[in-house]
């Protein structure tokens, strides 16, 4: 992976509209802001939001057919998920949506993103479906797979909405609750970092001289 810097500790950068040096918020010659604001980061959240929601509709279209399909579709859709964040911002400071909005992911040192930093700022959600999975076990264990797969499709699903604890539904409430948060907390401050960006010490930038795909990125330019 490139480690080329971005920034620098000080918020110097070069403008990538004007090409002036700009420093801190905003390009002092043409106004553009390098922190990428609220609806940038709305429309970006809606493009990986619309993504993962076609494939979560795929995976679960065959969750209540079986007790191994049950497994299978949860631990998928959890791999799939968490992969399209960690992979891709590990790789590239960039998903999908970030490309076609063209912010991408860096250090607050300036420095291109590493594998700790898209480790960490997925690392909440990852505890929270951890827990969960732990939940599906406690419902799960209520039967055998033979037997559950003796009930119908309906059954099944009535048996896990029966038995499955509580806490499943409180974290599943915790992730809407912290996806939503991520907007008002970049509100609240000036690089427009979000709860997760604190954790894993990162900021999202503009850059519209970005090309669409980030493996044609020239290396030797920042
Ligand atoms: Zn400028």
């Amino acid at each position: 992976m490139a480690s080329s810097r971005v920034i620098s500790e000080t918020g110097e950068w070069i403008c990538p509209k004007c090409g002036s040096s700009a420093g801190q918020y905003r390009c002092a010659n043409c106004g553009f802001r390098i922190y990428a604001g609220f609806f940038i980061r709305l429309l970006c959240q809606a493009i990986d939001g619309s993504a993962i929601w076609v494939v979560s509709q795929i995976l679960q279209l065959p969750m209540f057919r079986s007790y191994f399909f049950f497994i299978f579709t949860n631990a998928a859709s959890f791999f799939f998920f968490r992969l399209y964040f960690m992979v891709l911002t590990g790789l590239w400071g960039q998903t999908p949506g970030k490309m076609l909005t063209k912010i991408r992911v860096i250090r607050l040192d300036g420095y291109e993103v590493r594998w700790s930093n898209a480790i960490l700022r997925n690392i909440f959600e990852t505890f929270l479906v951890l827990i969960m999975f732990w939940g599906y076990g406690m419902a799960l264990a209520h039967t055998s797979p033979h037997d559950f797969n003796l009930l119908s499709a309906p059954e099944r699903e009535e048996f896990l909405g029966k038995f499955m604890p509580d806490f499943v539904g409180y974290c599943l409430l915790a992730r809407y609750a912290y996806a939503f948060s991520e907007f008002f907390v970049l509100l609240f401050n000036k690089k427009k970092r979000a709860i997760h960006d604190f954790i894993a010490g990162t900021v999202i930038i503009r850059d519209p001289r970005m090309p669409f795909l980030p493996w044609r990125r020239d290396s030797s330019k920042p």
